[in-house]
């Protein structure tokens, strides 16, 4: 499997390739259908406890403004989301332990009552009486990357919170899914360090976790971070290297179909800021079923710059929303209605539960 699988990941051939692409179409048709879901992203807080070594986020970028909005900022844009006719809201900050647990389930308990929207949340390593507790509130999903199936590799990127012991996300994914929550995780791709057969077992741990949503991005440069000096990025040999590309981010998604047929994927905007022009429409035309368009106010927007993120990028929500509707007519996909729990989580817990707060 892991053998057939870098085959796929190394694959140059043309022809090959479109097989690919058209398999994994078929398998998302097939599997969770034609509708594109829209999952409103509100990145409510850029500070972060952490310091892993790629992100503009880490603790130690000492130049960056942070911020976090308010409760009654964040529900304004889940008016917005509703209005847009959107299923759900993404709420997404660093790993941030000045919003306490019970502000973030606040917070929960009144978009739910105050809204028909789903709540994911992606608020990185948090406690489990945390993830409970918001859970109870009434959050739906989680999502947490794993970002790296290798070991060795996870740990070189990611240091422990200072004084703290490393922690395991494997680990926590499965508290996610005993609590409730559909889960979702994935990886970056073209990370420096990163071999053809680590990201196979990546895909192959996908399969294994069962995941509920798979987000994968290509790794993309911050100027700020430690890996921008490549005395402190060793890249594997370079014939091994994983490179950072829109064909390789392509390759994962549509293998991740492949393994997850009833996983909700989305045409992340890491695809779409390495490749501008069409990254969206071909994550969407190679497995992806899923856009998070950007509801964060403009006056935050920048600041939360895991990556830089390209000047075409930064629309609007508003004109956002018409280039997508654009682009979905134009690929002959429809608007997906309601909240658009991922197939796999409804077959696995036979409803999509949501507990009341
Ligand atoms: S990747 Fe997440 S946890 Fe790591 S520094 Fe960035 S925001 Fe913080």
């Amino acid at each position: 499997m892991i053998g057939q699988l870098v085959d796929w990941l190394r694959e140059a051939d043309s022809s090959r390739l479109d097989s690919l692409w058209q398999q994994a179409d078929r398998a998302r048709r097939r599997h969770v259908g034609d509708q594109v879901h829209l999952r409103g992203l509100v990145e409510f807080a850029n500070y972060c406890g952490r310091a892993c070594a790629y992100c503009g986020l880490r603790r130690d970028h000492q130049e960056l403004v942070r911020y976090r909005m308010t409760a009654d900022e964040i529900l304004q844009c889940a008016e917005r989301a509703v209005a847009y006719g959107y299923g759900t809201l993404v709420l997404q900050s660093g790993e941030d332990f000045g919003t306490s647990a019970a502000w973030v389930a606040a917070l929960v308990r009144r978009i739910k009552q105050q809204t028909p929207l789903a709540v994911t949340l992606s608020l990185g390593e948090r406690r489990p009486e945390e993830l409970a507790a918001w859970r109870a509130a009434g959050a739906d999903r989680y999502l947490l990357r794993f970002e790296t199936s290798n070991r060795e590799l996870y740990a070189r990127l990611h240091p422990p919170r200072a004084g703290e012991p490393a922690t395991d996300r494997i680990a926590l994914l499965r508290t996610l899914r005993q609590l409730g929550y559909e889960v979702g995780s994935g990886v970056m791709i073209g990370i420096p360090g990163q071999t053809f057969d680590d990201l196979a077992r990546d895909l192959r741990l996908f399969q294994e976790l069962d995941l509920d949503m798979i987000g994968v991005g290509p790794y993309l440069l911050h100027p700020a971070t430690p890996l921008a000096d490549p005395a402190r990025s060793p890249a594997a040999p370079p014939s091994d290297q994983v490179p950072s590309s829109e064909l390789m981010t392509c390759k994962v998604i549509a293998l991740a179909r492949l393994l997850c047929p009833r996983a909700n994927i989305p045409a992340t905007t890491a695809l779409a800021t390495i490749s501008p022009d069409r990254g969206r429409e071909l994550g969407l035309q190679r497995g992806a079923n899923v856009i998070m368009p950007n509801l964060t106010p403009d006056t935050y927007r920048a600041l939360y710059a895991i990556y830089p993120e390209k000047e075409p990028l930064r629309e609007t929500a508003d004109a956002g929303r018409a280039g997508l509707a654009d682009c979905l007519h134009r690929l002959g996909r429809r608007i997906g209605t309601g909240r658009g729990d991922a197939p796999n989580f409804v077959a696995r817990t036979g409803q999509a539960a949501t507990p009341q707060p």
